[in-house]
């Protein structure tokens, strides 16, 4: 059995208390490795490091930083396949997938921001004949980032890369479910020479070790990425301790399909954004919404293809769909469809778990599940289920359209289907979302604006975005 390390001053360690917590493959419900269940001692000793370590970093140009940044990004790239593997043993996600996606923009992510640093400028203001005002951007201090389970090394270093770029030294948690590659991370960055304490990454659970990272006096600025739930309850530990926060959080998001859309591929990419990753992505369109006189169409079609998609072995290149990510969260996306049929919605296709044989005999698997004939109010309409399900609604207009996609308290994406262009910015300006995609679907341009209005959210992570969050901004004129 693997015991995995926190990583402190450039060293993987033990939890002082030396407590650990299981470590479950959800493809096969077998425990395969131990992680450290830190407490507020851990967080404190990764402080301290940090603390040290800040005082160099600091001061190290941004050719120094990108240099290795870029080292990360490198090795990240070497270690694609053992990296990939790691995820989907951890996450349940087709090895595919890991391939393609997580692993590919674990580095990008790292490589983006080694880039962009080089690059970003701060404010002149000039009074003519008066006086000169300039701006500078000095990193924050000590930051925390903590990170879900979804997209496991992808959202991790989404975080860290611009938290260390602006010359920051970081306390990291990633997810206690999904903890292995960001411990692979850990070895990379002492092979790429990252000083010691410059990153800290310390393993354990949100109320003990998340907690204790967002409680500590000395982390001047959290960046969670996570539930509602949690993004809440840190709110209120780290505001009045006036800590600056990015919270991204739940989200609930439309999918609206016009009669006009370009069919194909449409059909297409709404299939990849309501079942990837199990449906497991916050961009996901939960609620699909249809115009009335293509909504037989779609609904025909759109079981069909789904019915298609094959529940297996992550470890096979033609499995379509994986494991969810844990017992815990299988029995929440269970019960959720048991809630949808009380409710009095019809199960167009899925709603049950899904028995594989061999190795994944006691796996977390569920057929990807279509519900229709739920009003949009209705508990299944209003709250995130990060499950394979969606729900179907029909409207008649645009504006009714509108109405439904905004029946939500969250507001992070959003996708519109139509070739009218005149229609699809005018819905894109009304629909209550921090992200709108227009014929496509998780299209990213890393420089954008990434996060959610409403209770998806608070503030934007990407591009500058993300820069200014990590660093501290000070305005000085000067009379001439
Ligand atoms: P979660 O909130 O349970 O946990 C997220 C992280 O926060 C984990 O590392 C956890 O240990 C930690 N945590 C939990 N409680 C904490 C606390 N009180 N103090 C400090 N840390 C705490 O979320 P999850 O179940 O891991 O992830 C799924 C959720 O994440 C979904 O709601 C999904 O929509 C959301 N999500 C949002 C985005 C986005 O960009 N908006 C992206 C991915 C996932």
């Amino acid at each position: 059995m693997d015991f995995l390390e926190n990583y402190i001053d450039g060293e993987l360690i033990k939890p002082i208390a030396g407590k650990y917590i299981d470590c479950i493959n959800p493809a096969t419900a077998v425990v395969f490795a131990q992680i450290p269940d830190s407490n507020e001692q851990d967080v404190a000793l990764a402080v301290t490091a940090a603390k040290k370590a800040f005082i160099a970093w600091s001061k190290t140009t941004t050719e120094e930083r990108f240099k290795i940044l870029n080292r990360i990004s490198d090795l990240i790239d070497e270690n694609l396949e053992t990296l990939a593997f790691a995820e989907t043993n951890d996450n349940g996600k087709p090895l595919w997938l890991s391939k393609a996606v997580d692993i590919p923009r674990a580095s990008s992510n790292f490589r983006f921001f080694a880039t962009g640093i080089m690059h970003f400028a701060a404010e002149s203001h000039s009074m003519t004949d008066k006086a000169i005002n300039y701006t500078l951007r000095n990193p924050i201090g000590i930051v925390g980032c903590i990170s879900p389970w979804n997209l496991p090394l992808y959202l991790f270093t989404w975080k860290i890369a611009p938290a260390l770029a602006a010359g920051n030294c970081v306390i990291a948690k990633p997810s206690e479910v999904t903890p292995l590659t960001s411990y692979l991370l850990s070895k990379i960055c002492i092979e790429a020479g990252l000083p010691a304490g410059v990153l800290n990454i310390v393993h354990g659970n949100g109320p003990n070790c998340g907690e204790a990272i967002v409680k500590h006096k000395d982390i001047k600025a959290i960046s969670f990425t996570g539930s509602t739930r949690a993004g809440e309850r840190i709110a209120s530990i780290a505001a009045p301790m006036f800590k600056k926060l990015s919270l991204e959080l739940g989200g609930k998001n439309p999918n609206i399909i016009f009669a006009d859309c370009d069919w194909d591929k449409m059909m297409k990419t709404t299939i990849q954004s309501s079942f990837s990753n199990q449906g497991q992505i916050c961009l996901c369109g939960s609620r699909i919404l249809i115009e009335e006189s293509i909504y037989e169409k779609f609904k025909t079609e759109f079981i069909q293809k789904t019915k298609a998609l094959k529940v297996g072995d992550p470890l096979n290149e033609d499995s379509k769909q994986g494991a969810v990510v844990s017992k815990l969260h299988f029995d929440k996306v269970m019960s959720c469809i048991e809630l949808a049929k009380q409710e009095g919605g019809t199960i167009l296709c899925g709603g049950n778990a899904v028995k594989l044989e061999d190795r994944c005999a006691n796996g977390y698997f569920i057929e990807p599940t279509i519900i229709e004939g739920l009003g949009a109010n209705c508990k299944t309409n209003i709250e995130e289920i990060f499950g394979p399900v969606v729900t179907l609604q029909s409207f008649k207009i645009e504006d009714e359209a509108l109405q439904l996609a905004n029946t939500s308290n969250y507001g992070l994406a959003a996708t519109i289907w139509t070739q009218d262009v005149s229609k699809a910015n005018r819905v894109a300006a009304k629909v209550e979302s921090g992200i709108v995609w227009i014929n496509c679907w998780l299209l990213r341009d890393l420089r954008t604006a990434f996060g959610g209005m409403k209770n998806s959210g608070v503030g934007r992570e990407g591009g500058w975005e993300a820069l200014r969050f990590f660093t501290e901004t000070k305005n000085i004129c000067l009379e001439i």
